[in-house]
């Protein structure tokens, strides 16, 4: 089915965070168009059509956000938790990259996740931020359990050069492992970690019963055994030892 684009108008730009560290969550995408198979953020009705069906884009969220800055109280800014930022239609839209750009003159600390090369396109205005982490997210070494998982999300090597471009011309980068998808742990941590400052491991996603059941359908059932995964997280831990 193909993605049908709905624009939406945004009350507001800047939601309060519940997440430690962060004071500010930014969604300039209401959905996402990724179509990652364990996504969790797809509890609103959009069931089995996630990454097709109607992507909701707030088109107006840089001019709520520009109206919002001059009496905001400077705090943590994270980009986006609901949906990746650099999904295709930000190459059409640039909503993220015109919030950026306002964000550049107040300097609010910002924090992002992507798994999309496009984020490439703004090096000019994110090298502007003076207090900015890029985190690419990246949850195996294998492409081939990347396509089974993360259908159209970027391949694995792509994430790499993304990260290794930003890693080059001084921007901060974390990669986040999140869900631990079956992996080569060794080989993983070979591929990332000479181009990032830090790593972020969670499995909470790999847990939860849709992603236990996708292990099984997938035929990754050891993957669904605690003790395996246990044993897997400690081989990652080593292997990614001063970065986490
Ligand atoms: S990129 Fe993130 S929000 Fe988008 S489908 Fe994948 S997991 Fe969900």
């Amino acid at each position: 089915m193909a993605v049908k684009i709905e624009k939406i108008s945004a009350k507001s730009a800047l939601k309060r965070s519940h997440v430690k560290g962060v004071d500010y969550f930014l969604n300039p995408y209401s959905t996402c168009t990724n179509g990652c198979r364990y996504c969790d953020t797809n509890s609103s009705g959009y069931g089995d059509t996630w990454g097709e069906g109607i992507n909701l884009i707030k088109i107006n969220c840089a001019e709520v956000l520009k109206r919002e800055l001059p009496t905001a109280e400077r705090g943590v800014v994270r980009i986006s938790p609901q949906a990746d930022p650099y999904q295709p239609a930000e190459g059409r839209y640039k909503i993220t990259r015109n919030c950026m750009e306002a964000l550049v003159p107040y300097q609010f600390p910002v924090e992002l996740f992507t798994k999309s090369p496009l984020i490439l396109r703004d090096i000019d205005v994110l090298s502007q931020l003076e207090t900015l982490e890029v985190g690419i997210t990246i949850t195996t070494d294998s492409d081939m359990v990347r396509r089974a998982f993360e259908p159209k999300a970027s391949p694995i090597a792509v994430r790499i050069n993304i990260l290794k471009a930003l890693h080059e011309v001084g921007i901060n980068t974390c990669v986040k492992i999140d869900p631990l998808l079956p992996m080569n742990p060794e080989r993983l941590a070979e591929k990332v970690r000479l181009y990032t400052d830090k790593v972020i491991i969670s499995h909470s996603n790999s847990v939860s019963n849709k992603t236990l059941h996708l292990y099984k359908e997938l035929g990754y059932t050891q993957w669904a055994d605690k003790n395996f995964v246990k044993d897997v997280l400690e081989r990652l831990k080593e292997s990614l030892q001063g970065l986490i």
